[in-house]
């Protein structure tokens, strides 16, 4: 059998240095597998090139000549459009100038002297394969508004840097503009514009005085691809300054995460590490500078753990539901009037993981769905077994996170989830966080109807935790406010929290809701809290979140009290 590549002729090469010793060294070396041609400055491989445009295969090209320089043909060649196409493998000494040949086009560098022959035929032979393949963009390709490269061309070129000049230590950096969408929405399109050519050109003054590269990677993010820098605190400030000068009547923020360069981490890593850095610092106006450390890289190693666990935690029971009883304190004594479901994640190697642990991974996500779904099925079914078992109706309230109200198959599921379990939508309470109502409002008002309709009760979780106002209140179809723990904390100490605790019980008992007060630990809170006039308690003081073996003593106490 003939083999194609016997019948081809060899592939052309042009080796372009000064030095005689140079160009016979390279032939030496390629001569077995390539045809070699040879100049000896730039105008010469001008003429060479132009010559055998259609069949060059590669060119090896000095950047140090008389006549003309390596740079020069490097620039001759990304002008032209038939030139541009060929790869080029830069021949230096000089490490500063692999950078600018490389952003220049250039698409690997050999150092002089001479590597070892089988590094240098496998580069050759790689870039030409390369571009062959059409993988190695031959012309950089620009973001227009700042300027600076393409998301793909950085992200192509930061590869080929780390694959080709492993010597090249980069730091991944990430830079943020805070809330850009509401700088657009309230200034125009247009100065967003500017902000965001403001920063292009910061970073186009910082690249030239350091090494580099810089693309922007989405609207208002920047990626920055450079050598060390002493002092990213500074690097920030620079930029913060900068931006601080568009506008006195517009405050823009910046943020930044940076990923210090690691052994062996491709680039595309160490900018989602760089990215989550700077996710981590957002909003934080204060110090919006997060480098990705140790923690980072364990805390995301557990998080992918628990992403890998999920589905099997839920089979083999690892996720338990909690309940954690509330009181009614206007009874003497007081009457245990229903229960909370919170999840708990029983590790088999981790121990007892809280939900604030792993359910804002899971939030982010969407599989918060899932997590929710399963600890509705368990609750109903306990709320079902406890009914059996003793005679009595205990209302259980399940969280409903953000993800969940949204969610068109909700109301389905959950009308499932009642009938299949023989029960009545007023044994099962959902509590919604407050955060919920601010977002989509038009949308969360008819979930949060309908649900009402069916007959379950609706309560406010977190009350007062940030996101509401007073007034919301007012026309939020909701039965129960949970009024966040921080309220109750110092009402022993601070007689501003308590005034303000009374406040908001006279504006729920106005408005016709109960109300929950959560975290009560101690008995003088409970004492101020009945005074007061709060309904509902729930917290330590009475009881920790506790596993149904549990709280089925609970549930035998009460029913001793009421036999008397
Ligand atoms: P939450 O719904 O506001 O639940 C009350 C939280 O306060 C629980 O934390 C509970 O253990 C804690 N707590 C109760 N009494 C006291 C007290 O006296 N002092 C103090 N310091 N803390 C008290 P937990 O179980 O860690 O849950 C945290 C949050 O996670 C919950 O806040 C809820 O938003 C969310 N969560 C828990 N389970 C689920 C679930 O199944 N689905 C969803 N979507 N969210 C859940
Ligand atoms: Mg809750
Ligand atoms: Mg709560």
């Amino acid at each position: 059998m003939i083999n194609s590549k016997q019948i081809q002729r060899p592939k052309l090469v042009l080796v372009v240095d000064d030095q005689e010793i140079n160009r016979d060294a390279l032939g030496v070396i390629l001569e077995d597998d390539y045809e070699i041609i040879c100049a000896s400055d730039g105008s010469e491989a001008l003429k060479e090139i132009q010559a055998h445009v259609d069949n060059l295969s590669i060119v090896l090209l000095d950047l140090m000549m008389p006549v003309m320089n390596g740079f020069e043909v490097l620039e001759r060649m990304a002008g032209d459009d038939r030139m541009k196409h060929i790869p080029v493998i830069v021949l230096t000494a000089d490490k500063s100038a692999e950078l600018r040949a490389l952003q220049m086009g250039a698409a690997d560098f050999i150092t002089k002297p001479f590597d070892v022959p089988e590094v240098i035929i496998a580069r050759v032979a790689r870039i030409i394969e390369l571009s062959e393949g059409r993988q190695l963009i031959s012309a950089a390709e620009h973001d227009p508004v700042t300027l600076l490269y393409s998301r793909n061309f950085f992200f192509e070129y930061a590869n080929r840097l780390h694959h080709y000049s492993p010597e090249l230590h980069l730091d991944a950096v990430v830079l943020d503009i805070e809330q850009f969408h509401t700088i657009n929405a309230v200034n125009g399109r247009d100065f967003g514009d500017d902000v965001l050519r403001v920063v292009g050109a910061e970073i186009r003054d910082f690249l030239s005085e350091t090494e580099g590269i810089a693309c922007r990677f989405e609207a208002d993010r920047f990626e920055i691809y450079c050598v060390p820098q002493p002092d990213y605190q500074a690097l920030l400030e620079r930029f913060q300054r900068r931006v601080g000068r568009i506008s006195p009547n517009v405050s823009i923020h910046l943020r930044m995460g940076v990923n210090p360069w690691q052994e062996g981490v491709e680039p595309v890593l160490m900018f989602d590490r760089a990215r989550a850095a700077s996710t981590m610092v957002r909003g934080n106006y204060q110090s919006p500078l997060m480098i990705y450390d140790e923690d980072m890289r364990m805390r995301e190693l557990r998080d992918r753990r628990f992403l890998n666990e999920l589905r099997s935690a839920i089979q083999t029971r690892q996720l338990r539901v909690f309940y954690q009883p509330k009181y009614d304190i206007q009874c003497d004594p007081p009457r245990l009037s229903s229960a909370e479901a919170l999840i708990r994640w029983q590790h088999p190697e981790l121990g007892m993981i809280s939900p604030g642990d792993f359910l804002p991974l899971f939030e982010g996500n969407g599989l918060i769905g899932v997590v929710d779904n399963y600890v509705w099925q368990v609750a109903a079914a306990q709320i079902a077994e406890w009914r059996k078992k003793y005679g009595v109706k205990l209302p259980v309230s399940v969280n409903l996170s953000r993800n969940d109200v949204f969610d068109p198959t909700l109301i389905d599921r959950l009308v499932r989830i009642i009938e299949d379990n023989g029960l009545d939508y007023s044994d099962m309470k959902m509590e919604v966080t407050e955060s919920a109502y601010t977002e989509k409002a038009n949308d969360l008002l008819q979930v949060v109807n309908r649900l009402r309709q069916l007959g379950f009760e609706i309560e406010m979780d977190d009350f007062g935790s940030g996101y509401s106002s007073l007034n919301m209140l007012s026309y939020m179809p909701i039965d129960v406010l949970k009024m966040d723990m921080k309220f109750v904390r110092n009402i022993e100490s601070s007689e501003t929290d308590l005034r303000l605790v009374k406040l908001i019980l006279d504006i729920a008992k106005y408005l016709k809701l109960r109300v929950v007060a959560e975290g009560v630990e101690t008995e003088g809170q409970l004492a101020l809290l009945k005074d007061s006039g709060c309904d509902l308690v729930q917290g330590f003081y009475f009881s920790r979140p506790l596993p149904p073996e549990s709280f089925e003593k609970l549930i035998e106490r009460e029913l001793e009290i009421e036999r008397g």
